[in-house]
């Protein structure tokens, strides 16, 4: 199942080029009042609600994909968390490059840990990004984005991928410098979720997935989840001795080596194998 959010907060299921309006199904969610739990309401009932949004697909409206504005398809994520240098081809570049490093040390994953987005900084590939920062180096990472589906308290890296609802492609917007990752990392709009969300059983296995990023054209990223140093069910599992995590909660696996500057006026391409491929702008704000 493909599911995206789009326009003024509608719910569709993607089939090829087309969009059908499900957000009638969406009634069935259980009532809430404040406090709001810090899960996604969706994607914590996305089993049960699968028949109805797979009924509400034979009959609602359809619109070509190209003209709807495509939104994060999470739209509540408790927590984003991150994996930095999980690909030993960035963690090499990283070192090699001072626009990268800003001379720190990069550790490895394994000594430097994950790190938090705030989720304030989720848009959609329909949305621009916008570089606020002109004076700094403005950074596209394509990673594999993890969407967990039920609540995971210190859980084996055999029984991972069972608290794995689905996936969708993130860009993990950086800006380059000494300061805190969260800091740098969390400017409205570094964070895209798209174009979609598809359920864990149209993936499968999340290792062995190719993944590439362009700009303007130009190819910058290009490589295979199968080179993560830290792979999927591993970065579950650690994530989860430190934090529970609750349905909806994002895990952003982490960046192929390529990464490089982006500029108001570009067109970054991504592209995820399985998921699909999203074109998100780049603006000022
Ligand atoms: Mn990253």
């Amino acid at each position: 199942m493909r599911l995206c959010r789009y326009d003024n907060n509608r719910f569709g299921l993607v089939e090829g080029d087309n969009v059908i309006d499900v957000t009638a199904a969406l009634a069935a969610l259980p009532a809430q009042s404040y406090p709001f739990p810090r899960t996604d309401l969706l994607i914590e009932n996305i089993d049960s609600l699968r028949t109805a949004l797979e009924d509400a697909g034979k009959t609602g409206a359809r619109k070509k994909l190209a003209d709807v504005k495509l939104l994060s398809p999470i739209a509540n994520p408790g927590k984003v968390v991150a994996a930095p240098v999980n690909y030993k081809k960035h963690l090499e570049e990283a070192r090699a490059d001072a626009g990268i490093h800003h001379q720190q040390q990069v550790g490895e994953i394994q000594k430097v840990g994950l790190f938090l987005k705030a989720t304030s900084s989720i848009i959609g590939c329909g949305e621009e990004i916008l570089i606020r920062h002109d004076d700094r180096r403005n950074d596209h990472e394509i990673e594999l984005a993890v969407v967990i589906g039920k609540t995971a308290d210190r859980v084996s890296r055999e029984d991972a991928l069972n608290y794995v609802a689905g996936y969708c492609i993130g860009l993990d917007m950086t800006i380059r410098g000494p300061e805190e990752r969260s800091l740098r990392k969390s400017l409205d709009t570094f964070t895209v979720l798209g174009p979609w969300f598809v359920s864990a059983d149209e993936i499968g296995d999340p290792a062995g997935l190719d993944l590439e990023l362009t700009v303007d054209g130009e190819p910058r990223q290009k490589a295979n989840t199968r080179d993560l140093v830290l792979d999927v069910p591993t970065l579950i599992s650690w994530a989860s001795s430190f934090y529970t995590l609750h349905p909806g909660d994002v895990i952003l696996s982490g960046t192929p080596e390529g990464v490089g500057p982006v500029l108001p006026g570009n067109t970054i391409r991504a592209t995820i194998a399985k998921v699909g491929t999203m074109d998100v702008k780049v603006g000022h704000i």
